[in-house]
């Protein structure tokens, strides 16, 4: 109680729910309101500069229907009605819920019973009136989406007028494996996004840091600005997020890892925005 919200403060456990995690995000201007299925902190990949603490390679285990129901109720109820925001002491400004994010500690579409988990979260918040005033997002690493069960939970989360942010940190196979730790070729990704942007509004969201000092390489962004020409011509993908680190990595290379500068990012973006792309840069 009494406790901050602010920006910096992205304690998932803050209001001790084991699916709903609050996060005052600068990105959204407002409340981003978290759903994090992989709660035993497990991915299908191992990004250099991920966040998540103790991460270990699998799946999100089978979630408790009951519990996400009754904690996104709760919580909304909490937000909308009661006195969370006086609790957190959030700025008046920020008051407001800017999207309901399924992200967590985790790859979110591991999960087996996704379309279900996506169109229940769906119903309570437009039940609540959150939807569709709030935005619905599914922040993913896009590897999975040639499963069936998955390309299920995008149509359902299309017909809440949700949006994928899909990683797509490198276009080589050799970054992809450095810096995600992913087998998963750059052309499957690249069909991957296709079929996400196919069955729901999809952006690219790219993180590029200084891993062990080299930079932002010249291969990269070659290599980058050719794959968003094939995306360009075959989807109808058209915005896209660069951003650089934030916060520490808790992985063992984070002491590896440091921040771009603004201005590489921000010509980076220029070259992108050239093939007519809209694009954002947060630093
Ligand atoms: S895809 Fe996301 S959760 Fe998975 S390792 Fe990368 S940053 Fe972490």
């Amino acid at each position: 109680m009494g406790s901050k919200l602010s920006v910096n403060n992205h304690r998932a456990d803050i209001i001790g729910l084991t699916y709903i995690y609050p996060v005052l995000s600068r990105r959204a201007g407002g409340l981003s309101i978290g759903i994090n299925f992989n709660t035993n902190n497990t991915c299908n990949w191992r990004c250099v500069y991920c966040q998540v603490p103790n991460l270990s390679i699998g799946a999100a285990p089978d979630i408790d229907f009951e519990l996400l129901a009754k904690e996104l109720r709760l919580f909304l109820d909490d937000v909308l009605h009661g006195d969370f925001y006086d609790r957190f002491e959030v700025d008046a400004d920020k008051r407001v819920i800017k999207d309901i994010a399924i992200a967590g500690n985790g790859e979110p579409t591991t999960l087996k019973e996704f379309a279900r988990a996506v169109g229940l979260i769906g119903q309570i918040a437009t039940e609540a009136g959150v939807f569709p005033s709030s935005d619905y997002v599914l922040i993913s690493n896009g590897s999975l989406i040639h499963l069936p069960r998955v390309q299920e939970g995008l149509r359902v989360l299309n017909e809440y007028h949700g949006q994928v942010w899909f990683k797509f940190d490198s276009a080589t196979e050799e970054g992809r494996r450095l810096v995600n730790n992913s087998t998963q070729s750059c052309q499957a990704a690249v069909e991957n996004l296709l079929v996400a942007s196919q069955l729901c509004p999809t952006k690219l969201q790219t993180c590029l840091f200084d891993f062990a000092g080299r930079g932002l390489p010249d291969t990269e962004k070659q290599a980058y600005l050719e794959v968003l020409k094939q995306v360009w011509e075959h989807s109808n993908v058209r915005r896209i997020m660069l951003y650089t680190i934030a916060r520490p990595s808790a992985q063992p290379e984070a002491g590896q890892l440091a921040k771009l500068p603004a201005d590489i990012l921000e010509a980076f973006a220029g070259e992108i925005r050239e093939l007519g792309f809209e694009v954002t840069v947060s630093v």
